[in-house]
């Protein structure tokens, strides 16, 4: 495989053999990368569904008080609390209400539901418009909305492409602190999809850290994030997976996680044929289309999982030379792989590249 380094490569079947992973997209953990799987230290292991997909916690030693069930309720009514709050196939949640309420007017928002919604917004200016938490009726459009379950057999209309991108911006969609509300000039609607996800980790880290877990992996469809050290007491691994639907779960590369999240987004899992040609569920606000670029996939680590998440669809957006770019600018540990004719290829920042060698085994 040309453009890969010789180290991914010798790791490769090493961590095919071994891995266990859970139920994923991009992202895995590994339980072991190239060792004993035992693991020396004990283990709570905790699984769930969310969000149209699944989670996972692993706490290693946990703390003595700890309590399985306290913790699994814990997380489970966090994860209803959020989805209450930002999902949009709930008609019921706060954001569905939010965007039925009339324009133009200050709607009471949750402190909860502002963080995520100030992140999108600075994303937006950040990635220079391409992460766009108002591309609903286009996300719909394309089949891949709540507004649109089964994926189109025939691709929309350029007239029904260009008149949706009309109705979108998030330029349209402003936040107030005190007291906390939301408040849209255009009849916007917002889709949270891209970063829900990332904030939900990051409220199970916090369930799990108020019960005084300090050693754990949480995981919602592959974002994950993890702190201090896995069973074996080294730090949780992660595989990064081959960008290929008929490779599911195989590793590419395992990173070591110590205290970070990391979030991938790629074309690969959610996707439609027509005619041949594949069409992604990220679209390009520039262009109303799903993005068509050479990216496989793109990975993204971050203190914050819900962050990375985000990142990870904006670059995905950007494409790997202004992704690249901008990465670089905001010193984000990120690592792009790239269709090419003859196989996969990558493209990582300097950040990522010291990370790696940093969590070499
Ligand atoms: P991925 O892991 O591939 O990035 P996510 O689940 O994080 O996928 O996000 C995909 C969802 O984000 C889409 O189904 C859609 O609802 C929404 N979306 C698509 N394009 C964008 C965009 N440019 N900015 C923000 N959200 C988007
Ligand atoms: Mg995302």
């Amino acid at each position: 495989m040309p453009g890969i380094p010789a180290s991914t490569s010798l790791r490769t079947p090493c961590l095919r053999r071994r891995m266990r992973l859970v139920p994923l997209l991009g992202l895995f953990w590994l339980l072991a990368a190239c060792g004993d799987e035992t693991p020396d230290r004990d283990i709570l292991a905790l699984d769930g569904r969310t969000m149209g997909t699944t989670w996972s916690v692993r706490v290693a030693a946990p703390p003595a008080d700890l309590r399985e069930a306290e913790l699994r309720n814990r997380i489970q009514g966090r994860l209803i609390r959020v989805n209450s709050l930002m999902s949009t196939w709930d008609p019921q949640s706060q954001l569905s209400r939010f965007n039925a309420a009339p324009v133009g007017e200050w709607f009471p928002a949750d402190p909860e539901l502002l963080h995520v919604v100030d992140a999108s917004l600075r994303l937006h200016r950040l990635s220079d418009g391409a992460f766009d938490i108002t591309l609903g009726p286009l996300v719909d459009l394309w089949g891949f909305g709540p507004g649109a379950d089964v994926a189109p057999e025939s691709l929309p209309d350029p007239e029904a492409v260009e008149a949706a991108l009309a109705t979108v911006g998030a330029e349209h969609v402003e936040t107030r602190a005190d007291p906390p509300a939301l408040r849209r000039t255009a009849p916007v609607r917002l889709d949270l999809s891209a970063i829900a996800k990332g904030h939900g980790v990051d409220a199970m880290a916090e369930e799990i850290e108020a019960l005084g877990g300090t050693d754990y992996l949480a995981e919602i469809g592959g974002e994950l994030r993890a702190r201090g050290l896995n069973g074996r007491g080294v730090p949780w691994q992660v595989g990064i997976e081959v960008p290929d639907p008929s490779r599911r779960g195989v590793a590419r590369e395992a990173l070591g996680l110590e205290a970070s999240a990391v979030a991938t987004s790629g074309d690969y899992r959610n996707f439609f044929t027509v005619d041949g040609v594949r069409y992604s569920h990220t679209i390009d606000p520039a262009t109303g289309r799903p993005v068509s670029h050479d990216v496989a996939s793109v990975t993204v680590l971050h203190e914050s999982a819900m962050w990375a998440d985000g990142w990870a669809t904006a670059l995905n957006v950007l494409g790997s030379e202004r992704g690249l770019a901008l990465a670089e600018e905001q010193e984000l540990p990120i690592l792009f792989i790239l269709y090419r004719k003859e196989g996969l290829d990558e493209r990582s920042s300097a950040r990522f590249d010291a990370h790696r060698s940093r969590s070499a085994p």
